[in-house]
């Protein structure tokens, strides 16, 4: 097979039967992504590349390939959101403070990902401890979206947190990769991106080893060009682990194979309050069309109600900081990361602290220690808590009456580098659709569904019941077969 960039478009599903005919060698596919991670380092969707380790993991599976022995997910190179661990690769969150940090010990999901035998290709760029939706506060430089118009000078943000992970996947130089998201992480950049990202329910995929932003909402999940391609990672990357107190002891199941299952008969709900004030209109005019293309194939779409809505935001950034500040508590110089001598213990707390986090970091642990202070726990932590479950109850009850939920993933396309990074809550806006589903822990899938006026992708968020990725799986299939596609960032046009 050639010329070579080719192989960095294939869709993992591609890729793997490629592999099993044994048309294509791992080490052809793994070189060839080599190249074009090479040739793109302008986009800085990589903190660590890992190219030594790709063609060991490459040999390997050509054996296992050779002998018949293929695992799922055998040869197929992705990669990983520097947030998880991976023993003997260093491991940054995109932090000064673990600029250094070589995990001892793997995460969970890398550890079934490499049993499954994926290849790892490097470790992708984040927002900061992934608190973020630009991916802009990594202490590595921002990433740049592959879908920055070729007229228009100022780079466009790949969205956040896991940016690195969706520029990447856009850009075709991984074949999927992993994410994470606490509100919307995974979803938002894979709008932005052009690509699909799904964020399964909560408890589905372990958090053991992946550097801990918000507990009760962090959740890994996979980004890949296809709905196909998201299920079959999720398959090698979900199951329950004794190591991880809030995995949900519920079976995998083969999502790959119910994909094509259709809509026909499925409730589709659209939540009223997700018309929010200042929604562009072309955003409002794809969510309908989205609902028309699943009526059209037999769906049942009817307007729901999740009165809670407004209330998300506010909620999420009380329990998000509150809980970041006592994780991030954790890195104080004293067992692993930077340490900054100062003249007595508190000093070094200090200056490690201080100099280790940078600006946004150092914001959520301000509001998330207020949060939690004696006099305030009451009124924000206990409130946000209580709003929380509010908010749940909302979804519960809308899915006594449809199957499924669709609305807009984000509120706008990919704006450009340096646009609300000095406000604050402008950039907190970003995650209103994908926020709710996160304080509920439901899975939710962003598909992309079509292009903005000026050319740059948009997507559709399905959020479904409590381990029910199933149907949401199913519903994303329906959107990104009625949307077309392909949708090829014009950066990798102008290549071609
Ligand atoms: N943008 C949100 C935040 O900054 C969500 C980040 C995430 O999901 N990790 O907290």
């Amino acid at each position: 097979m050639s010329p070579r960039s080719d192989l960095t478009r294939l869709s993992l599903s591609e890729a793997r039967t490629l592999l099993r005919e044994r048309r294509l060698a791992p080490r052809e596919l793994v070189e060839a992504h080599i190249e074009a991670m090479a040739a793109l380092r302008r986009l800085n969707a990589f903190i660590t590349e890992t190219p030594e380790r790709a063609l060991q993991m490459a040999a390997e599976s050509e054996e296992r390939l050779r002998r018949g022995e293929a695992r799922p997910l055998e040869g197929l190179p992705i990669a990983v959101k520097d947030l998880f661990c991976t023993a003997g690769v260093r491991t940054t969150a995109a932090s000064r403070i673990l600029e250094n940090f070589v995990p001892p010990y793997e995460s969970t999901v890398t550890r079934k990902l490499w049993e499954a035998g994926a290849v790892l290709l490097g470790k992708t760029n984040l927002d900061e401890f992934a608190m973020g939706s630009a991916n802009v506060t990594s202490h590595f430089g921002p990433v740049t979206n592959p879908w920055t118009l070729p007229a228009d000078p100022r780079p466009r943000v790949p969205g956040g947190s896991s940016g690195g992970s969706a520029a990447a996947v856009a850009a075709g130089l991984c074949l999927g990769a992993t994410g994470t998201d606490t509100g919307g992480s995974i979803r938002q950049p894979a709008s932005f991106c052009g690509i699909v990202g799904l964020k399964p329910t909560y408890g589905r995929c372990s958090r053991f080893g992946i550097v801990a932003f918000a507990s009760s909402l962090d959740q890994a999940g996979p980004m890949a060009r296809s709905v196909a391609d998201c299920a079959l990672l999720l398959e090698a990357m979900a199951g329950f682990d004794p190591h991880d107190s809030t995995s949900g002891d519920v079976p995998v199941e083969p999502w790959s194979q119910r994909l094509e299952e259709g809509v026909r008969g499925l409730r589709i709900g659209l939540p009223r309050e997700y018309r929010v004030a200042g929604m562009p209109e072309e955003i409002e005019t794809l969510w309908l069309r989205g609902a028309r293309w699943l009526e059209e194939q037999g769906a049942e779409v009817r307007e729901i109600s999740l009165p809670h809505t407004r209330y998300a935001l506010p909620t999420y950034y009380i329990i998000a900081p509150a809980e970041a500040s006592s994780n991030l508590a954790r890195y104080d110089g004293m067992r692993f990361g930077l340490r900054v001598e100062g003249k007595d213990l508190t000093d070094t707390y200090e200056r490690t602290r201080g100099e280790g986090f940078g600006k946004e970091v150092r914001r959520r642990i301000l509001i998330g220690t207020y949060a939690l202070s004696a006099g305030y726990y009451d009124a924000y932590y206990l409130k946000a808590l209580k709003v929380r479950r509010r908010i749940r109850e909302d979804f519960e009850a809308a899915f006594g009456e449809v199957d499924a939920i669709l609305t807009p993933t984000a509120p706008s396309p990919a704006f450009r580098q340096g646009e609300k990074e000095d406000d604050p809550v402008a950039m907190y806006l970003n995650d209103v659709f994908t926020v709710p589903a996160s304080l509920a822990g439901l899975p939710a899938i962003s598909v992309p569904a079509g292009l903005s006026r000026e050319e740059l992708p948009l997507g559709l968020q399905v959020i479904g019941r409590a381990w029910d990725e199933t149907t949401v799986l199913r519903v994303a299939r329906a959107l990104e077969q009625a949307a077309g596609g392909p949708w090829i960032p014009h950066l990798l046009r102008e290549a071609s």
